[in-house]
C-alpha cells in the first residue's frame, strides 16, 4: 500500500539521527521503517522547522518530507495549530502531483486536523492515531497545560469524522469512548518495541556496586522523578539514574534540573542521585542493561515506551497504574504496579525487588517474553497496516 503519515511535530529523524526524541518521534520512525519492510511504500509528512533542511530525505526504506508550513524554526506545539491550514494544502497539492496515497495515517491531533483537510481534497481515508488526550492532560495540569483552546472538541470531532481510530491502551479506549467517540470506530494496536534493538546481550554502560534504579524520560513534572528522589530515602544503599532531558552541558541551565538536584539534598540522596541529561536513541539500550529494575513513576501516561524498551532488555519494571502502563506491566509477573504519586508505595515495591533476587530474575524474564511475544514490531505494524487494508476497503467498496 502507499501509506503517508502525519507527524506535524515530531520528526522521526529526530529518532533516528540521535537528537532529542520523545515517544512520538520513536513510534512514527519504527512504524515507518517497519511498513517499508513489509513492503509498503511509506512517505511522512512533518513540518519544516530549519531552513536548512531538504524538502525530502530517505531512510530506512521510507521518506521523510518537510512541509514548509509557519516559519522554518522549532515553535513549541502548542503554537502550531495556526499552521495546519497551510499544512494541508501544501501536502494535498504533493498528493496530487505525486500520486495519491491509499490512506492516511496521522499522529497526533493536529496532524489529524491537517489530514482529514487534505483528505477531503482527496477522498483519501483517514486512520488517527491521538498519542495524548487533551481531557487527560487537562485533569493533570488544569491551568499549567497550555494547550490551545477548543482542543478537546477537536479531538472529538475528528473521533468522528475519522475512517479509523487506533487507540495504544484500554484506558485510552475507554477516555474516547466517554468523550462520546464510538467503541467501534476504534481498534486496539498498541505501539511497539525493536526487539531487535532492544535485547538483554550486549554491552552495559558502566555502573558500580550499588543496585541500579534507571528512569528514563523528559525532564518534566508529570513523569515523577521527584516521588522517585522522595522514594529513594527508603531504598538503601540504591542509586537512582535519571536519563533524558536536555543535552548534559546545558543540563543545569535546566530550572527543573536543578529542583531535583535540590531536592536530592533535601531528602539526604543527593550522593545517589545521577542525572545524566539527553541520551542518544542508539544508546538507550546499554543503559536499561545496566540497571537491576527500571522504574517509569508518571502521574498519567498516554502509552509510555520506556517500560516496554527496559522489558525487551529483560528488566523488571515498577510502575505507576496509569494509562498504557497498566497494559504493559502485568502486576507481579513482569514487575509491579503502584498507585501515582505515592513516594511510599514506590519505596515499598523498589525494596521488595530489589532484595529479593529470584523474584527481580523471574519477573525480568517474564518482561522479556511479553515484550518479544506481544509488543515486537513485525507484528504490530502488520496489525496497523491490516487497520489501513480494511478503511481502504470500505472507501473503494462506497467510491
Ligand atoms: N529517549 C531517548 N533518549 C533519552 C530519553 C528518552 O532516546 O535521553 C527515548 C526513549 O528510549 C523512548 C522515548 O524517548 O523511545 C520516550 O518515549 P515515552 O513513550 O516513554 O515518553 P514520551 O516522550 O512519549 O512522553
Amino acid at each position: 500500500m502507499r501509506v503517508a503519515m502525519i507527524s506535524e511535530h515530531a520528526s522521526p529523524l529526530a529518532a533516528l539521527g540521535g537528537v532529542d526524541a520523545g515517544g512520538q518521534n520513536t513510534h512514527v520512525a519504527a512504524l515507518a521503517a517497519e511498513l517499508a519492510g513489509q513492503g509498503h511504500e511509506v512517505r511522512v509528512y512533518t513540518r519544516r522547522d530549519d531552513p536548512g533542511t531538504p524538502e525530502r530525505v530517505t531512510v530506512r526504506g521510507f521518506e521523510v518530507v518537510h512541509v514548509p508550513a509557519g516559519p522554518p524554526s522549532v515553535l513549541p506545539k502548542d503554537d502550531l495549530l495556526p499552521h495546519m491550514g497551510a499544512f494541508a494544502e501544501w501536502m494535498a497539492a504533493d498528493w496530487r502531483a505525486t500520486g495519491l496515497p491509499d490512506v492516511a495515517h496521522a499522529h497526533f491531533w493536529m496532524s489529524g486536523l491537517a489530514a482529514v483537510t487534505a483528505s477531503r481534497a482527496c477522498g483519501v481515508p483517514v486512520v488517527q492515531t491521538y498519542h495524548a488526550l487533551g481531557t487527560v492532560k487537562r485533569r493533570h495540569q488544569g491551568a499549567a497545560d497550555t494547550s490551545p483552546a477548543h482542543r478537546t472538541a477537536y479531538e472529538r470531532q475528528l473521533g468522528r469524522v475519522v475512517d479509523r481510530v487506533i487507540v495504544q491502551c484500554r484506558d485510552e479506549e475507554h477516555e474516547l469512548a466517554s468523550m462520546g467517540v464510538p467503541r467501534e470506530r476504534t481498534s486496539l494496536v498498541p505501539s511497539g518495541v525493536d526487539a531487535t534493538r532492544f535485547r538483554p546481550d550486549g554491552p552495559a554502560a558502566p555502573r558500580g556496586e550499588r543496585p541500579r534504579i534507571l528512569t528514563v524520560g523528559r525532564l518534566v513534572e508529570r513523569k515523577g522523578y521527584a516521588e522517585l528522589i522522595r522514594a529513594l530515602a527508603s531504598v538503601p544503599d540504591a542509586e537512582l539514574v535519571i536519563a533524558g532531558g536536555p543535552a548534559r552541558d546545558r543540563l543545569m541551565a535546566d530550572p527543573y534540573a536543578r529542583r531535583l538536584h535540590e531536592l536530592a539534598r533535601a531528602a539526604g540522596v543527593s550522593g545517589r542521585v545521577r542525572l545524566t541529561g539527553a541520551i542518544a536513541p542508539a544508546e538507550m539500550p546499554r543503559w536499561y542493561r545496566s540497571a537491576d529494575v527500571l522504574a517509569a513513576a508518571p502521574w498519567y501516561e498516554p502509552f509510555g515506551l520506556t517500560p516496554l524498551e527496559a522489558m525487551a532488555c529483560g528488566v523488571p519494571v515498577v510502575a505507576t497504574a496509569v494509562g498504557g502502563l497498566t497494559d504493559t506491566v502485568v502486576d507481579r509477573v513482569t514487575g509491579e504496579l503502584v498507585p501515582p504519586r505515592d513516594p511510599g508505595a514506590l519505596a515499598a515495591a523498589l525494596r521488595r525487588l530489589l532484595g529479593d533476587d529470584v523474584r527481580r530474575i523471574s519477573y525480568g524474564a517474564a518482561a522479556l517474553d511479553r515484550a518479544r511475544s506481544v509488543y515486537g514490531w513485525p507484528a504490530i505494524a502488520a496489525r496497523i497496516a491490516d487497520v489501513y487494508a480494511s478503511v481502504a476497503r470500505v472507501r473503494e467498496a462506497v467510491a
